[in-house]
């Protein structure tokens, strides 16, 4: 039996537990067909601790989170909660978690699954065999750079403002998950910014560069101002394998290149943060999509992004890449099989519930471990 990993699992709030429940029995499986034992701890977060505890996230979920090997996190929120103010609405449980444990690398694969390759906007021939990562920074940039506020001018009217600033140790931490990803892949890296407007872009683009002559020579880099690359993911996506970018150009390029492949039911992402000295790095892991009240508790949602959100924790946080590649496969040759939950519904193919599609999925495990 290999070692134990420790796992935190946070289904929170809406359709989050329903999803998470097939994803146990995938862990389930795993456990008495791989013998890969997960030593898994559960908690609230969310609304569903506002309720039993009174906060979003209690110091002991958090402490909790800092003490595993990774955390799979479901989804927070609902209109339940909407009349909590700001300083206590369920969203503050992820946000955090992304603070408390140094989260500052978003990783978003935007995948197209040939089953689902007529679900893009775009034309088949564009996205088919689509395969990227977006290496979006999530705790620095304008989003938290000061100054920042609103004034009011001697006119009386209003001035509001924000900073963007990146300093080198931040371009570099980024930059190396980019570089370090890049080369577990195609071994291409585009670093994105607007070195020609912005000097805070200059930087950037001037660390990376020095970075990559120093640590990464092997990897093929190239820089895009970040306009350009907005055109570009929708004329010819496939041009990428791995992009860097800041929080705030990230946050934009990285929605556009989800909805590259057509449906959020489907789309994993990880947030990782520095390595320890003995390589292991705080991870986090979740769906893209929120809670989604509007079909909680009807049993139709999607688990296949909470699943594939799994096969990503098994390729950063344990490197068991052979296992995700499984998992993956699994999930497509499902789809393949004409079985679709109602956010992906095509003509021809059979709807089924979330347990259904999560049964599905372990029954394709059990044929490639048969
Ligand atoms: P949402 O992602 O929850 O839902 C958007 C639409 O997509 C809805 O129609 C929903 O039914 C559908 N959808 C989403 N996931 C699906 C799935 N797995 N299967 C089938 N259909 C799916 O976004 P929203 O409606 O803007 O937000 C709802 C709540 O979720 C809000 O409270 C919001 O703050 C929260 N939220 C949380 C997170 C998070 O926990 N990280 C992220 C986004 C939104």
């Amino acid at each position: 039996m290999a070692s134990n990993k420790k796992l935190l699992v946070l289904p929170g709030d809406g359709i989050g537990p329903e999803v998470m429940g097939e994803v146990r029995r995938v862990i389930d499986w795993m456990d008495k067909r791989r013998h890969v034992s997960f030593d898994i701890g559960e908690d609230l977060v969310g609304g569903a601790s506002i309720d039993a505890r009174g906060i979003a996230i209690t110091e002991a979920v958090v402490e909790r989170a800092k003490s595993v090997d990774a955390v799979l996190f479901g989804s927070v929120g609902g209109p339940k909660w909407d009349t909590l103010g700001f300083a206590n609405r369920p969203e503050l449980a992820i946000l955090t978690l992304r603070k408390e444990l140094g989260l500052f690398a978003n990783l978003r694969p935007a995948t197209v699954l040939e089953p689902l390759v007529d679900a893009s906007t775009l034309k088949p021939e564009v996205v088919r065999g689509l395969d990227l990562m977006i290496v979006r920074e999530s705790t620095g940039g304008i989003y938290f750079g000061e100054p920042r506020g609103v004034e009011t001018l001697p006119d009386g009217s209003k001035r509001g403002f924000n900073t963007e600033t990146y300093s080198t140790m931040e371009i570099e931490r980024v930059a190396r998950v980019g570089f370090d990803l890049a080369r577990k892949r195609q071994n291409r890296l585009c670093s994105v910014e607007k070195a020609n407007v912005m000097e805070s872009g200059l930087l950037w683009r001037q660390v990376v560069t020095a970075l990559h002559q120093r640590e990464y020579p092997d990897v093929e880099l190239s820089h895009m101002y970040a306009d350009n690359c907005a055109m570009q993911l929708v004329r010819n996506p496939r041009q990428f394998d791995v992009i860097v970018t800041t929080n705030l150009f990230g946050d934009l390029l990285s929605d556009l290149a989800s909805m590259l492949t057509g449906s959020l039911g489907m789309l994993p992402s990880a947030t990782l943060g520095l390595a320890d000295e003995s390589g292991r790095r705080r991870a986090l892991y979740e769906p893209i999509h929120g809670s989604a009240p509007d079909i909680a508790g009807k049993g139709i949602a999607n688990p296949l992004a909470q699943m594939l959100s799994f096969a990503m924790l098994l390729r950063y946080s344990f490197d068991m890449e052979d296992d995700a590649a499984m998992i993956e496969g699994a999930c497509t040759r499902v789809l393949a099989s004409g079985l679709r939950t109602a956010d992906i519904m095509a003509p021809g193919c059979a709807r089924v519930s979330t347990h259904v599609m999560g049964e599905a999925v372990v029954r394709e495990l059990d044929k490639v471990s048969a």
